[in-house]
């Protein structure tokens, strides 16, 4: 291993720090005396990685140490592969109480001579953090269901239904998804545990997760609310605001792709919008546990599954990618691409199951739309997984590139245009009623 690799510290506390480590020959005691200049109050003396499987591993020697760089290092190797974006290794240092609050903008490392080389000075950058309401919401504890008042229903999916809400102690409205869930306090549990990685994802295309809580048999899953909803709501999307949408989602994607987690559920209501341009992804598929115990209450079709997902063969990153191009196919079109819609009866959930495996895929008339985003919608939509576009291969392709200009503003006023037109509508059909 010869490049430079970056150790996060993360600090439940305040801002983790980046340590870009030049010299691979550390050891134990040398990561140790690099935590202490990050949690100067504090004694440590050994920290926790997370393996493959979630779990958390704890380091107390060079031995364990050496199984953990192992591990990271199959998977950077697995990750290159992939295309994927390498992510850095990240370690919960075992502080015994919290640290104190400093500047660690600019911090040095200073080792002690050992017989090993010494670290190489360490370039350390504090992970820009957003959503400070998570923290200011988790700084207040455990969310209690007391906590919450019910505003509004935001929306119905197959699994449960999404109210707008207000979180009394921190005055932040919440979204909260509610799921009526028959199963054991064990099977509970885990869900919960499996849940936590929620926390770790922050990033600003990817829902903010505030908490989650069972009572009487369901489960509250209680995220940042989007004012605009989801993408389910607004029809045709003209390109050049769809362009910009597809970016964040193709970002997005690529982000939980590097954390191992497949989306599992890519679709239009699970694409939310904000009337200040944001768009962020939801219903991502963390919880094996969770995603079992809906499964076996839900009757019904994913109408956005690949064909190996339909023909029930093992299926991965790629069938996140060929969602992807349904989607993108019927925001463009404003309907579903397939002739069927996955809002139809049982009977012909089948046709359209059928139509998926057998039928060639749909596509985007090029008189209509950019060369670029018929190509990209195509590529996605192959039948064979392998031959979709890998995820660093999306974010280099022309219609990716084409609208990656950060332009958030095209999708506000699009967004803000819209909800307007849907209020003035209800208001008339509301008159007409009257
Ligand atoms: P589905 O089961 O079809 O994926 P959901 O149950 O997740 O749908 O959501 C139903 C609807 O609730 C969405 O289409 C969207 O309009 C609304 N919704 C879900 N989450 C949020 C949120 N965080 N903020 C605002 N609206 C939301």
């Amino acid at each position: 291993m010869s490049e430079n690799f970056v150790i996060r510290i993360v600090n439940p506390q305040g801002e983790d720090v980046d340590w870009t480590v030049q010299n691979f020959d550390l050891s134990f005691q040398n990561v140790l005396e690099v935590m202490s200049q990050v949690f100067p109050d504090a004694t440590i003396t050994a920290f926790d990685y997370e393996d493959e499987d979630g779990d958390f591993i704890t380091v107390r020697s060079d031995e364990e140490m050496g199984t953990m760089f192992s591990h990271y290092f199959d998977l950077i190797a697995e990750y290159g592969n992939s295309g994927m974006a390498i992510q850095p290794l990240c370690v919960y240092p075992k502080v015994p109480k919290p640290a104190g609050k400093r500047n660690i903008h600019g911090l040095t490392v200073k080792t002690k001579a050992s017989s090993a080389p010494a670290p190489q000075p360490m370039q350390a950058q504090a992970v820009n953090r957003q959503e400070t309401d998570i923290k200011d919401i988790l700084g207040s504890g455990q969310i209690s269901p007391s906590d919450i008042q019910y505003l509004e229903v935001l929306g119905n999916g197959h699994s449960g239904t999404v109210y707008k809400t207000l979180h009394s102690p921190t005055n932040k409205i919440m979204a909260v998804k509610v799921i009526p869930l028959d199963i054991t306090p064990e099977i509970q549990k885990r869900i919960l545990s499996e849940l936590q990685i929620l926390y770790k994802c922050n990033f600003p295309v990817i829902i903010g997760f505030f908490g989650a809580f069972f009572a009487e048999n369901k489960i509250s899953i209680c995220t940042e609310y989007m004012d605009g909803g989801s993408l389910e709501l607004y029809g045709c999307i003209p390109e050049q605001v769809l362009g910009r949408i597809a970016v964040s989602i193709v970002k997005g994607l690529n982000y939980l792709w590097s954390l191992k987690i497949m989306h599992r559920d890519v679709k239009p209501s699970n694409i939310l919008v904000s009337t200040k341009g944001e768009v962020k992804l939801c219903d991502f598929g963390v919880s094996a546990q969770l995603i079992n115990s809906i499964t076996q209450t839900y009757v019904g079709t994913n109408a956005y599954m690949a064909p190996e997902r339909v023909l029930g063969d093992q299926y991965g990153v790629p069938s996140d990618v060929w969602s992807l191009g349904v989607s993108l196919l019927e925001i463009a079109q404003g309907r579903f691409p397939y002739p069927t819609t996955p809002r139809e009866q049982e009977l012909s959930a089948i046709d359209l199951l059928q139509c998926i495996v057998h039928e060639n895929p749909p596509r985007l008339p090029r008189s209509h739309f950019s060369e670029q985003f018929a190509d990209f919608v195509e590529h996605c939509m192959q039948k064979t997984p392998n031959n979709r576009p890998k995820p660093q291969m999306l974010m280099e392709h022309s219609f990716i590139r084409m609208y990656d200009d950060g332009n958030q503003q095209i999708i506000a006023q699009w967004v803000c245009g819209k909800l307007h037109e849907i209020q003035q509508r209800k208001l008339i059909e509301q008159q007409q009623m009257t």
